[in-house]
């Protein structure tokens, strides 16, 4: 279900149960890293671009920016930090959300 309302005025009766997608297709609209406690921040000039972040995330949030260094999209990556623990340089570094 996609739907019409700015976030700032959803509420839980807004959306399906679970947040199930009914519409296919439709999942991305569900912004599920919402809840994360973490984020990754990544220091794109260090990044080697070797994709092994992107290759590892369970979300596969990670893009390609336009310089070819990875960076995630935070409307969905859910902090597991697993993209922190592959990068060979280090240099994703997982911080608090405030
Ligand atoms: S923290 Fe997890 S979900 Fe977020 S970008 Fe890294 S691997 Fe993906
Ligand atoms: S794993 Fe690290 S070096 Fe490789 S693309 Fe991702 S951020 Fe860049």
């Amino acid at each position: 279900m996609s739907n019409p309302k700015p976030d700032n005025e959803l509420t839980s009766r807004d959306l399906e149960i679970g947040c199930i997608a009914t519409t296919p297709g439709s999942a991305s609209v569900n912004r599920t890293g919402d809840w994360r406690s973490q984020r990754p921040e990544f220091a794109t000039l260090r990044c080697i671009k070797c994709g092994l972040c992107a290759l590892y995330c369970p979300e596969g949030c990670i893009v390609e920016n336009a310089g070819g260094a990875f960076e995630a999209n935070l409307y969905y990556c859910k902090g597991c930090g697993i993209c922190s623990r592959e990068c060979p340089i280090l240099a994703v570094t997982m911080k608090e959300e405030s």
